[in-house]
């Protein structure tokens, strides 16, 4: 069983960030990366908000620089997911794959959100086959064909934008007339000549084909809140970007979450109920989400585990 001072579950900017930090300090310190290596950035294309880049760089590049970062100052990483852990004994057990056990001093979670679904008529049929939550992992499908994407935040905005890129038109299909997204993204959705917008609507059904076990979305019945009124409307892509849903349902017998699964910290720093276990990043902050903010609390985590450490193994 291998033992580490510091194991850090999650590698979005906020677990690698804890990596840097932690490693430098010269803890032993693991890495796992888990279901998505890169975290929800690895699936973004352009990311102009991240300090230190003026010109802007893409999602996947900026984690590969995050991660030999951390590994540069000695944070081993591995392509594993923690399955379960068990925080109510010192040190603490955690479960990879194949009940690969390791123990560690302390845990960072850094586990992020993962993308929500509608659980309408027929999602689970055409998942993958029509319906996905990635444009820019599966943009590149959709060439010269109608798509949708659900939602009315920012990243509704940036999907649909970006799949103008491939496809005919890009339809916004959001469940009120009021939108979360940032004014900028907004009014850049709104002036492209490529999108429209179906306001008030929300999607009751997907609908298409199989044939020799090859599905084939055609088309989305799609039902105004208002009116009540429902239309069946052609379809060949439906990209939702609904939000997420923090990926923290191992830790719940341990760690206290809000409602919403949300990890609670105490004020300013990232300590759970537990004396050791620390949380940063999306999956205990619902409020800023973004990769700099999470950066910046993976650097408190590490610093908060650092100090725990010395005083207290
Ligand atoms: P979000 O801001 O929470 O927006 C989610 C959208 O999905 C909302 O419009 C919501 O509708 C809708 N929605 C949620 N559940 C739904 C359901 N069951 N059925 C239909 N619609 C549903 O999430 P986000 O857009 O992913 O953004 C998350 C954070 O990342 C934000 O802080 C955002 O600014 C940031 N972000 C920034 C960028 C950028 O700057 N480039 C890009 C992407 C994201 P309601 O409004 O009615 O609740």
């Amino acid at each position: 069983m291998e033992h580490y001072q510091v194991a850090i579950i999650g590698s979005g900017p906020a677990g690698f960030t804890a990596a840097i930090y932690s490693s430098r300090a010269l803890l032993n310190t693991i890495l796992f990366e888990g279901m998505q290596p890169g975290g929800q950035l690895s699936i973004t294309t352009e990311v102009e908000n991240f300090p230190g880049f003026p010109e802007g760089i893409q999602g996947p590049e900026l984690m590969e620089l995050f991660r030999k970062q951390a590994q540069r100052f000695g944070t081993e990483t591995r392509f594993e997911t923690i399955r379960k852990v068990d925080f109510s004994v010192r040190p603490f057990h955690l479960w990879a794959e194949e009940d690969k056990e390791y123990t560690a001093d302390s845990v960072i979670i850094a586990t992020g959100a993962s993308a929500r679904r509608l659980h309408a008529k027929g999602e689970d049929k055409f998942w993958g086959f029509g319906i996905s939550a990635c444009a820019t992992c599966d943009g590149f499908f959709y060439k010269n064909q109608k798509v949708y994407v659900v939602g009315g935040g920012d990243s509704a905005m940036e999907e649909a934008l970006y799949l103008t890129h491939f496809a005919s038109s890009v339809t916004i299909i959001h469940r009120r007339k009021e939108f979360r997204a940032s004014k900028i993204m907004l009014k850049r959705a709104q002036e492209h000549p490529k999108i429209d917008f179906l306001l008030d609507s929300v999607i009751e059904e997907f609908l298409g084909t199989e044939k020799m076990g090859i599905r084939k979305l055609t088309s989305i019945r799609v039902r105004n809140v208002v009116t009540g009124e429902e239309q069946i409307l052609p379809a060949d892509g439906v990209f939702y970007a609904i939000g997420h849903t923090p990926n923290t349902e191992i830790f719940k017998p341990f760690i206290e979450t809000d409602s919403n699964g949300y990890i609670i910290t105490k004020g300013k720093s990232s300590y759970t109920n537990v004396p050791g276990v620390f949380a940063c990043g999306d999956c205990q902050d619902s409020t800023y989400r973004q990769a700099v903010s999470a950066a910046g609390s993976g650097c408190i985590a590490a610093i908060d585990a650092e100090r725990w450490l010395s005083e207290n193994v």
